[in-house]
């Protein structure tokens, strides 16, 4: 195993050995066995310093996308023998096509301590009962994450989702006081709440501590307000990843609202420009692509691979929680990023907006209807339950996102509970013209 016991808590100049031998094994190991690799790197040897990564050409979704249509089921970057493989998971294809990705034990161990240190650093501990509310079916965000859970040492209980109102009554009944599940869960059983349970508030369920993932948002402060004034749990982060690297490896912890790396004994790390695919320093205040690099890996190693998440680093020195891995966070998806005017608007921008309306439940959707450019920002968003338009609402919330995003949009308002139930990811940006 070449995980650092703790190395979320390690400098990472104290590692430096460690990560360049890593690099050594696996990237002899996929050179050897990635067909897919071979063919992008057209046959060239893989540099033998880490610190030359960069020499390689990307690789990216699109590829892993084509590799897996031409080589179901795994593509041909699966370099494992095919009985190495001891899980399956399939993506949520909220962005394409659905992805089947393969772990052997080892990749599975390896990923549920990654996702353990995350889990940890957000505040789940040994004595803590967890209730896991993401989907089991075949998706990452289930069976694996429950099992990150456990690596924390916390009490997990296995739910995934529907059955709201039976999971109100385990809430109360096991005295459960963490919940881990998507970000727009919340609002779903607030809803249940006031249909099924009249005489609860959110607040009587009793939960203290939000694990959430799998959606931004998380980082606006007034989403954040609103977890604590209508639930009275802490909402944290707990859960970022990019499902064909480690399905979770930086999470939030309580004395910083930012995301922290935890994985440097296993990924290496890049940031770059996504326009050019210039490097950029991971240096506080720096935007760019992150791409990213298995150091251990044998189902189905990455190399250089291009995340199509826009992060901010935010910091570099170690954190009062002893985490040492640098700080950010997520600006948005790269195909998530729609340019109006000019402007670079990503859908957290829009949520930060939109949960300011306490008019508002929060729910929103960026409706395009045609293909760009664009003039205007066409925002769906759901009105809270119980409330009503005063018939100023609309150009109030428009007037909002003119003097914070600096755009021009066009809010229509709906019902609550317009939107559906979403199982995983939900999709804040609807391309209707696609
Ligand atoms: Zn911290």
């Amino acid at each position: 195993m070449s995980l650092i016991d703790q190395g979320h808590r390690i400098n990472i100049a104290d590692i430096a050995d460690h990560r360049q031998a890593a690099w050594e094994r696996q990237s002899g190991y996929v050179a050897r066995h990635s067909t897919f690799y071979q063919a992008v790197w057209k046959g060239k040897a893989p540099p033998p310093r880490l610190e030359d990564l960069p020499e390689l050409p990307f690789s990216d979704k699109a590829g892993l996308r084509l590799s897996q249509e031409a080589h179901p089921p795994f593509g041909d970057y699966l370099a494992a023998a095919p009985d190495r493989i001891s899980r399956l998971h399939r993506t949520s294809g909220t962005t394409g096509q659905a992805m089947t990705l393969g772990l052997s034990a080892r990749d599975c161990e390896i990923t549920e301590i990654v996702g353990g240190r995350a889990q940890a650093l957000a505040g789940l501990r040994p004595g803590v009962m967890v209730v896991h509310c993401l989907n089991y079916q075949m998706w990452m965000g289930g069976l694996t994450d429950h099992l990150t859970l456990e690596r924390a040492g916390a009490t997990v209980v296995p739910f995934g989702v529907g059955s709201t109102e039976l999971l109100v009554r385990t809430i109360l009944e096991a005295g459960i006081t963490a919940i881990s599940c998507t970000p727009s869960y919340p609002v779903v059983l607030e809803r249940v709440l006031a249909e099924k349970f009249p005489h609860l508030t959110p607040r009587d369920l009793g939960l203290t501590l939000g694990l959430f993932g799998g959606e931004p948002g998380l980082d606006d402060p007034s989403y954040r307000q609103r977890m604590r004034d209508t639930w009275g749990l802490e909402p944290r982060n707990a859960n970022y990843g990019v499902s064909d690297v480690f399905c979770n490896f930086a999470a939030q912890c309580e004395h910083d609202s930012d995301l922290h790396f935890v994985a440097h004994d296993v990924l290496y790390v890049e940031l770059i420009d996504p326009e050019t695919g210039a490097p950029k320093a991971i240096e506080s205040g720096t935007e760019g692509e992150l791409v990213l690099t298995h150091l251990d890996r044998e189902c189905q190693p990455l190399v250089r691979f291009r995340t199509g998440d826009i992060i901010e680093i935010r910091a570099t020195e170690p954190c009062t929680c002893g985490c040492t891995g640098f700080r950010f966070r997520v600006v948005g998806r790269s195909d998530d990023m729609i340019v109006v005017r000019g402007l670079n608007m990503f859908p957290t921008m829009v949520a930060a907006v939109v949960s300011g309306f306490a008019e508002l439940s929060g729910d929103y959707r960026i409706v395009l209807d045609t293909p760009p450019p664009y003039h205007l920002l066409p925002v769906h968003a759901e009105l809270a339950r119980g409330q009503i338009d005063d018939g100023t609402l609309a150009r109030r919330v428009e007037a909002a996102l003119k003097t914070r995003l600096g755009a021009t949009a066009t809010v229509t308002l709906l019902p609550p509970g317009s939107f559906p139930v979403t199982e995983g990811k939900t999709r804040r940006v609807q391309r209707s013209y696609l």
